[in-house]
This record gives C-alpha cells, structure tokens and sequence, in this order.
C-alpha cells in the first residue's frame, strides 16, 4: 500500500466573499496571501463563501473566480462534494458541517437563541465593540434551551462569550494582539435567522476542515480572529496562525469596498489595464 503524501507544512486560503465583484484591494490581499503560500512551499485553496442569502449572488461568484485567475492566481482543486466552478471550494456545500458544529456547541451549553430585534439590541448596546460594532447587551442574554431542535434554523443562536477571558494571538504582520470577551466584544452571532451559519463559524470551522495553517485576510477582522480563536478553542481545535493585511484606501484615506465608487477588477481590466498594472496601483 502506498503510503498517504504528508499534509504540506502551509496551507493557506483566499475566501472572497461572493457578494460583489472584486475590486484593488481584493487583489493585494489575495495576491499577498498567494505569495505567503509560494514562499513557504505550500498549498493554497479558494473558498468562496457564498452562504449569506441575502447578499451572495451566483454572478458574483463567477467573476470572482474569473477574476482571480486573471490575476495569475492558482490554487489547489476542492474535493468534488465541495467544488464549484474552477476547483473552488464553495462554502454553502459544506452545511452539514457547520451544524454539526452548532450541535457541538449547543450541546455544551455554550448558545442560546436570541429573538432579540436589531432595534432592541441597538437601544440597549453598551460601549461598542473594538471594531466600532454594536457590543450585544449581556442583559438580553438567554439560558441555553433545556431541549435542542434538530437544527438550527431559522433562528438566531449567539455564542456566549467568556467574561473577561483574555484572548492574546500573535501576528505575523501586527505583533501581538490582545481581546477580552466581554469588553472588546460580546456575544456573537453563530447562526441566522434566515437559516444560514453567521460568518463567524463557517469560516472557522471551514479553517480548521480545510486543514489551514495560516489564514491570510484584511485587517479588519483581527476582532473576528479572537472570536473565531474561542470558537476553535470550543470545539477542541487549535488556531491556525494569523497574518492581518493593511487594508487599500483610496487617496483621501477611505476603505475601498464594494460599491460602485470603487473600481472593480472587471472593470480595470476592460479599460485595458493588466493584471501587473493593477497589483501595483499603491495600497495604504
Ligand atoms: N469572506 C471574508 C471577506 O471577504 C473574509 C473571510 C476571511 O478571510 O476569513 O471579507
């Protein structure tokens, strides 16, 4: 019998959002993570993560794996239960593996449903989260149900963070970063009313599946990175290691984003810029 080939020491991922098209920033970010991955002689996947119903649209994904190989970027083929088009991982095939992690979860104590309206909680936020984000009352914090439902939707079921629990993680880009549940942030969304896992656990689950060592992403979700670390920590999983990107503003010192001000790769591409060119317009 021939003998199983050894996990790679790296591997890493680009898991674009399938809710717009791609735009600079995108690029440096995943064109960065493709290079941490070259260098350390590792493999790296695309995940694209299209389980939010509200906003990920099938066009959407299209040219975002369209786009990503224009850029030159290559990535291992998901395993076809998984795959969508060009070898990508699509996170929506991978349900069962997000409920299997609620139940764990819920199993031990750790979520409860949370019927509260986006109104009630805003009116009862205390100080923001680190983020800017609305910091979820821990009045409006709920028992753990005595019985669980089969699964999980459509409800609302939030993680109960542990108060005052010091969440400290090394970065490769940042140094040494440091999140107390409870104050930085408090509990969170694991899964949704419209029957979809909230961000959170899908891409920390899916993380740990996919047997990732390095996750590569913007900066702006180091505060999602001490989240997803207690999640991890619940399932009986180590993190994987954590590398957080500047993220590209535009000259008046603004975040690029999805909107139409910003220009999308397809749309740089059809004013005849090349994949070079763009990689190289500044960052920062
Ligand atoms: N899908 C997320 C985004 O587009 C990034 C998730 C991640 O890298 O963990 O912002």
């Amino acid at each position: 019998m021939t003998p199983a080939p050894p996990a790679p020491a790296y591997r890493g991922r680009l898991a674009p959002t399938a809710s717009g098209f791609l735009h600079c920033g995108h690029a440096h970010t995943f064109a960065a993570a493709a290079d941490r991955a070259k260098r350390a002689g590792g493999e790296l996947l695309l995940r694209i993560e299209d389980i939010d119903p509200q906003r990920c649209r099938p066009e959407y994904l299209a040219a975002i794996v369209e786009d990503l190989a224009w850029l030159g970027l290559d990535w291992q083929p998901a395993p076809a239960a998984e795959a969508g088009p060009n070898g990508a991982y699509l996170q929506s095939r991978a349900r069962h593996r997000h409920e299997a992690a609620w139940r764990t979860l819920a199993r031990a104590g750790l979520l409860y449903p949370s019927p509260h309206s986006r109104r009630a909680i805003a009116e009862r936020s205390p100080p923001s989260e680190r983020d800017g984000g609305t910091r979820f009352p821990p009045e409006l914090r709920q028992p753990p149900p005595r019985e669980l439902p089969h699964s999980p939707g459509p409800a609302n079921w939030r993680f109960r963070v542990p108060e005052g629990r010091v969440v400290p993680f090394t970065d490769a880009r940042c140094g040494p970063q440091t999140f107390t549940a409870g104050e930085d942030f408090g509990d969170f969304l694991v899964w949704r009313r419209d029957d979809a896992p909230a961000y959170e656990l899908a891409g920390a689950v899916d993380d740990l599946a996919q047997g990732i060592t390095e996750v590569v992403r913007g900066e702006d979700l180091l505060l999602s990175t001490a989240r997803q670390i207690l999640l991890l920590e619940a399932l009986g999983a180590t993190p994987p290691s954590y590398c957080h990107l500047p993220l590209t503003r535009d000259p008046t010192g603004r975040r690029l984003s999805k909107t139409e001000r910003d220009l999308s790769l397809r749309e740089l591409r059809a004013r005849g810029h090349s994949p070079g060119e763009v990689l190289a317009m500044p960052s920062g």
